[in-house]
């Protein structure tokens, strides 16, 4: 049984790097911890983007996930 009680409710929000589009009418982002050594085209409108901060869940890279799955999985 796994227990999942209130995980998303609780992760603080971080100041964190994205990518955003440059256009105006679009909303594009990213995250930037995947890929910061370039600089990615908007999937939406193929703009480039540029770099930026928001408030964001803590939990997002893949470290993270990987912790926290492993939490999960030993609290039975
Ligand atoms: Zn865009």
């Amino acid at each position: 049984m796994y227990n999942r009680k209130k995980i998303q409710e609780d992760i603080p929000e971080v100041i964190t790097k994205i990518w955003s589009c440059a256009s105006e009418d679009c909303n594009g982002w990213m995250r930037a911890n995947f890929s910061f050594d370039q600089t990615p085209t908007c999937v939406l409108c193929q703009s480039p983007m540029i770099s930026g901060e928001r408030m964001l869940p803590l939990i997002v890279n893949l470290n993270d996930s990987v912790k926290l799955s492993a939490v999960v999985n030993t609290a039975e």
